[in-house]
């Protein structure tokens, strides 16, 4: 077991799950680089990790696959033996369009991604850091978004209740794991440049920067700071709460 505690961040191959594993390994963390289809991808942030002085390794796992989940805290157990840090921030869009495009089948997609995932891979996490069960503590970061709160109308509600699910499983664990140690937290970020607008039809990050506040999008370096900031020791009494990070939206 080494000194440096561990972060564990889901869909960590991309986007702001990528900028999140590089900031954990530059705040101290080792970091397991969860992925799911970009292995290359997830290859390149673990070599960054570790140029960063992390050690790091990346591993594949659909998070709505229970079995999958299990085999990747297993390797977390064997090469790290101890978890510090989980951040759910694996998350697909699961369609865009009104009401009338959703279907049985994409829905089933979206939440085992978004909300059976983030349960299973919070399961795990919990288990090994729970005080009450030889843990040393630990903090849970559920990369929510600010559609959650703002309901995605018109582009994708379905996705947008996802999160507000998520944002319930936030406040419901945070309670329910505090006397346990583990603070269970939420990020919700809002125009983010990402692949996550491939989901969307082209051209969507352009036509919505003039309606933020803030008249921009935001860089996913500008989202790992919060998830960090909540789970360092400067939030050891923060637990249940989210920081938006979405440019007054
Ligand atoms: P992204 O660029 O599309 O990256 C998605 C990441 O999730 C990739 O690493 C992908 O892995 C991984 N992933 C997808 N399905 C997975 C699964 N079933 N199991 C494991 N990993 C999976 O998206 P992003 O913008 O970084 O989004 C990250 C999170 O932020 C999501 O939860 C999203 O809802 C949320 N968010 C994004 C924005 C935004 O504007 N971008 C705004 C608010 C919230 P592969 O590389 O292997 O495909």
């Amino acid at each position: 077991m080494g000194d440096r505690p561990v972060a564990l961040v889901t869909g960590g191959s991309r986007g702001i799950g990528a900028a999140v594993a590089a900031a954990a390994a530059a705040a101290g963390y080792d970091v397991v680089v969860n992925f799911a289809d970009r292995e290359a991808a997830a290859k390149d942030v673990v070599a960054r990790a570790q140029a960063a002085g992390a050690a790091a390794i990346a591993v594949r796992a659909d998070v709505a696959d229970e079995a999958a989940v299990l085999a990747m805290f297993a390797e977390v157990d064997r090469v790290f033996g101890r978890l510090d840090l989980l951040v759910n921030n694996a998350g697909i869009a699961g369609g865009y369009g009104t009401l009338d495009t959703v279907t049985a089948a994409a829905m089933d997609r979206l939440w085992a991604v978004n909300i059976t995932g983030a349960f299973l891979c919070a399961r795990e996490a919990a288990a090994r850091m729970r005080t009450d069960r030889g843990g040393r503590g630990g903090s849970i970061v559920n990369v929510s978004s600010k559609a959650a709160v703002l309901g995605g109308s018109g582009e994708w509600v379905h996705y947008a209740a996802s999160k507000g699910a998520l944002d319930t499983m936030t406040v419901g664990l945070s309670k329910e794991l505090a006397p346990y140690g583990v603070r269970v937290n939420g990020v919700r970020p809002g125009l983010i440049e990402s692949d996550f607008h491939d989901h969307a039809p082209e051209g969507r990050v352009e036509r919505l920067r003039p309606t933020i506040p803030m008249l921009r999008s935001a860089t996913t370096d500008e989202v790992a700071p919060a998830v960090l900031w909540l789970a360092s020791p400067a939030a050891g009494y923060v637990t249940g709460a989210f920081i938006d990070v979405a440019g007054g939206r």
